[in-house]
């Protein structure tokens, strides 16, 4: 199995060196160069099998000879023992015909652990093989961050540097980052928004004498192991609610384009969804390219949900790569518009082909607040804001076909935006109950390559 870039320019490669990558060194992502599909039989097959059985199944057609059969078992039970509930991706019903899939039971509560304890095995066992240390730099806007550093904190071969926007992330999700005390862990506070962090970890990587130096590797959601791993609880799901032999649809609380650009690559595989629909807060720019199909970047306006506050979706590049029929020409030429004027329009060609696979919606703050209040009421369910966002729109999409929304993080993450709405204080989990009383750990820093380059410098030398 080989891994291509979004950008034609990158050397083809393999699932282990496309993981330890993360963004190509044209610029662009890596995407297989063909999507393995599975037969109709073995997706019947997989129905009644645990979590961790599904996900051997689905993720080792692109996997290829990075790992053997035994070791890659051996990594994805590792990966799923220290979550809170034995199903991993548990369904829960909330209408008929609607039901919430809880991604939240991981250590730090978000679903970004599904990918991340997976990657951190992984690494692991590849740096290990190859005798490598490597630096990973992240930039988070609140819960790839926490996730990242639960998955590599005390690793040997691996130093980890989050960059996560100063005053911008709840305090939950800072003291996640700031307050393990493994020196391997680096939390970094920058004076920007989530765009700038992530602004300047693209830098970082385009600068390839640092890059190179320092070994640097990204765990951000445009890591390609990363969206595999997101792939399975789409099967997983889907197969317990009657696939392949019914059809379902599903609603993504989206912000990057990871978590439902792996709902595309599941139907790509030949899981028989009908609709995925893209769920975002005020910071609409995937919902409006939907409807406009011009994507124009605005100022990021923080929310109560801000692991969607974003308005550079970076794994939308890599649907559009195949909206353009899998041009990297094309693609090259639509970024260097949106570098150099913060805009790009899409062909009326790859706007219907985007338009076939993806519908969207948007909600505002005070709907936000109304669905937390009024699910509560209705099902007796307390949702987080960013699941709260999909339930809504979820439920705007409902048809004969079950709807599966995607419940992102557990509502403790966001607990001051929860009690506001529906006036619930929702404690933390036992094993994170004394979050409040570990002491922090971070370092602020300016919104600026060199200043950062250096710093993880500086560190290293320790
Ligand atoms: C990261 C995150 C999202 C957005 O996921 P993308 O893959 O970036 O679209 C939504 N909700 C929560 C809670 C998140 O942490």
């Amino acid at each position: 199995m080989k891994y291509i870039s979004t950008r034609g320019q990158a050397p083809e490669l393999s699932f282990e060196d496309a993981m330890l990558t993360g963004l190509a060194r044209d610029g662009g992502l890596y995407v297989p160069e063909d999507v393995p599909t599975l037969t109709k039989a073995e997706i019947a097959d997989m129905a009644g099998l645990s979590y961790e059985e599904i996900a051997y199944r689905v993720m080792r057609p692109f996997v290829g000879d990075s790992f053997g059969d035994d070791e890659f078992r051996g990594l994805i039970q590792k990966a799923y023992a220290g979550f809170a509930h034995d199903a991993r991706a548990p369904l829960k019903q909330l209408a008929p015909n609607h039901f919430l899939l809880e991604l939240f039971h991981g250590p730090t509560l978000a679903f970004k652990d599904f990918a991340m304890q997976l990657i951190g095995q992984m690494f692991q066992a590849a740096l290990t093989k190859r005798g490598q240390r490597i630096v990973i730099v992240g930039a988070t806007s609140g819960d790839t961050g926490s996730a990242a550093i639960e998955a590599f904190k005390g690793l040997d071969n691996v130093d980890v540097f989050i960059m996560f926007p100063e005053g911008r992330v709840s305090e939950v999700q800072r003291r996640q980052m700031t307050t393990p005390s493994e020196n391997n862990v680096h939390a970094l506070a920058v004076k920007g928004d989530f765009d700038d962090c992530q602004a300047r970890l693209k830098d970082m990587f385009n600068d390839h004498a640092f890059r190179d130096e320092v070994g640097l590797a990204g765990v951000n959601s445009i890591n390609w192991g990363r969206v595999l791993a997101q792939v399975v609880y789409y099967f997983s799901s889907a197969v317990s609610l009657g696939a392949p032999h019914r059809e379902v649809s599903f609603t993504v609380p989206t912000g990057n384009f990871g978590d439902i650009f792996a709902g595309y690559i599941a139907k790509k595989m030949g899981l028989p969804i009908k609709e995925l629909v893209i769920a975002t807060n005020q910071n609409d720019i995937l919902h409006r390219t939907m409807e406009t199909g011009a994507y124009t970047k605005e100022g990021v306006s923080p929310s109560i949900s801000p692991s969607m506050d974003i308005q550079v979706s970076s794994n939308f590049e890599r649907a559009l790569f195949d909206a353009y029929g899998r041009d990297g020409d094309a693609i090259r030429s639509v970024m260097n518009d949106l570098s150099e004027s913060g805009s790009f329009s899409i062909s009326q060609g790859a706007m219907e082909a985007l338009r076939e696979q993806f519908t969207s919606g948007r909600v505002s703050e005070e709907e936000t607040s109304e669905t937390i209040k009024d699910m509560l009421t209705r099902t007796g369910e307390v949702l987080c804001p960013h699941s709260a966002i999909g339930a809504r729109i979820g439920d705007a999409n409902l048809s004969e076909v079950p709807m599966i929304t995607l419940a992102t993080a557990h509502p403790a993450k966001f607990p001051a935006a929860v009690k506001d709405a529906c006036g619930v204080d929702v404690g933390l989990p036992a094993h994170m109950a004394d979050l409040f009383e570990r002491s922090e750990r971070v370092t602020p820093v300016a919104n600026d390559l060199t200043a950062l380059t250096s710093l993880i410098r500086e560190r290293l030398k320790k």
